[in-house]
């Protein structure tokens, strides 16, 4: 067992300090913020591959990697040069540039059913749009969303969502008007009786159905069987479209997603998709896409109208071109090896030290419940130990391991997790199991 930090971390404790007099709880993200494992956030100082340095100097192993962007890890020399050749060009011009296009291209022909996309910043702002898109191809207005499925801080799609909605057991959030949520149809996840049941009750006024290709947010809980299916064949026989958000699996599940692995539903492609944190290597990018008539609805082409000063970024779009021109079958291979190695070890301690759990995969991409049994739905998923996840969290900090703090997240890998990174990790995992078993 190698050095082990002490809780209380000085440089970060007094960094939070200062932050939380000019920020809401000191984070710009309220994830960040450590409330559901408690403790003081780190604040982070630099980073290179799969190696994390905070203010104290401390160094910790990388397992939320920018909650899933840093696929190649840190400072990638290629994506770097990227950056800052473009920087030098400008910052952002405000005009279309060959790059954007360049960006466009390559999501277009990792994702087969994605003839056209539009660039955006966040991914709040592509699901945002899709939503906006669908509602005017279909003038209808109703939404259904999935319980423990986060697409972003949306007015429409905040019900019931997953991320740090979970995280802090938020009630639907005060701010959205009701006339916002009284458009959203909150379903049970993998619950196909339960989308009949509304789309047979109330189909015509539906627009969209949203999903997360394979949700991650309320840790991670693939579709079952047969469930992607039923979103394709019920909201096609309703006149509503099928938006698979891909924001955090998409180009991370599989060279194109979890569409990539999951393979067309029967029926058909989603109508839309809705991607970012990989395509933009770190940078505010992101973009929905879908078929080419549906896109062409979009002004300056059509009637619905979506925007964005810095939509197209330069300097992101490099850095999302170089990040997806590298992620090669070799990355996707090292990502296998890397997640299988922590999770073989999760269960191994886990099992010998008597700590429940249970860990689920999208792709590479999984997490771990502490509880028994199959997690298929946000009550599921809701129906585990968060104090004992904080006490490993912490034992994780302690031993220089930084985990996603809160148990309802994935737990993120690169292809720069070398072999040092897993062992560190690995050893990790077995004296922490040790400690608060
Ligand atoms: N959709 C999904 C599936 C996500 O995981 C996230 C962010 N975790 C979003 C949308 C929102 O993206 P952003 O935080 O970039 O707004």
């Amino acid at each position: 067992d190698g050095p082990v930090y002490p809780d209380d971390a000085p440089a970060s404790t007094q960094l939070l300090a200062r932050a939380r007099e000019v920020i809401p709880g000191g984070v710009n993200s309220p994830v960040r913020a450590f409330r559901s494992v408690g403790g003081t956030p780190r604040f982070m100082e630099r980073a290179q591959g799969p190696w994390l340095w905070d203010a104290d100097g401390r160094r910790y192993l990388d397992l939320v990697c920018s909650w899933g962007p840093m696929i190649l890890g840190h400072g990638h020399p290629d994506v770097r040069a990227a950056v800052l050749e473009a920087a030098e060009g400008s910052f952002s011009f405000g005009m279309p540039t060959a790059r954007e296009v360049a960006l466009a291209e390559e999501i277009v022909a990792r994702v087969d059913p994605v003839e056209q996309v539009r660039l955006v910043s966040s991914g709040t702002e592509a699901t945002m749009s899709a939503i906006r898109l669908a509602r005017g191809a279909t003038g209808r207005s109703v939404v259904v969303k999935f319980a423990g499925c986060y697409h972003g801080h949306v007015d429409a799609l905040l019900a019931s969502a997953g991320s740090g909605v979970a995280t802090f057991g938020l009630p639907d959030s005060p701010g959205v008007p009701a006339s916002a949520a009284g458009e959203t149809i909150v379903l049970p996840y993998n619950d196909v009786a339960a989308l009949e049941a509304t789309f047979a009750e109330r189909g015509s006024e539906i627009a969209a159905v949203i999903t997360e290709a394979a949700a991650g947010n309320m840790g991670v809980v693939p579709p079952a069987p047969g469930f992607t299916d039923a979103l394709r064949r019920v909201s096609a026989e309703h006149g509503a479209l099928l938006v698979s958000d891909e924001v955090m699996t998409g180009f991370r599940c599989s060279p194109s997603g979890w569409f990539g692995l999951e393979g067309e539903p029967a029926g058909g492609a989603p109508d839309l998709f809705t991607f970012g944190k990989v395509m933009g290597g770190g940078f505010p990018a992101a973009a929905f896409g879908g078929r080419a008539d549906l896109m062409a609805q979009l002004a300056p082409e059509g009637p619905v109208y979506q925007a964005g000063t810095l939509s197209g970024n330069p300097v992101a779009a490099a850095a999302g071109l170089a990040t997806l021109q590298r992620c090669t079958d070799e990355v996707y291979q090292r990502l296998d090896e890397v997640s299988e190695a922590l999770a073989a070890a999760v269960t191994d301690s886990f099992t010998r030290h008597g700590i429940p759990h249970r860990i689920q995969w999208a792709g590479s991409m999984f997490s771990v419940f502490l509880r028994e049994g199959a997690v298929s739905s946000y009550d599921d998923a809701k129906d585990q130990d968060a104090e004992l996840f904080g006490r490993f969290f912490h034992a994780m900090l302690r031993r220089g391991v930084h985990l996603p703090p809160s148990c309802f997240e994935a737990w993120f890998v690169s292809a720069a997790h070398d072999d040092e990174a897993v062992e560190h990790a690995v050893a990790a995992i077995e004296a922490s199991a040790a400690e608060v078993a």
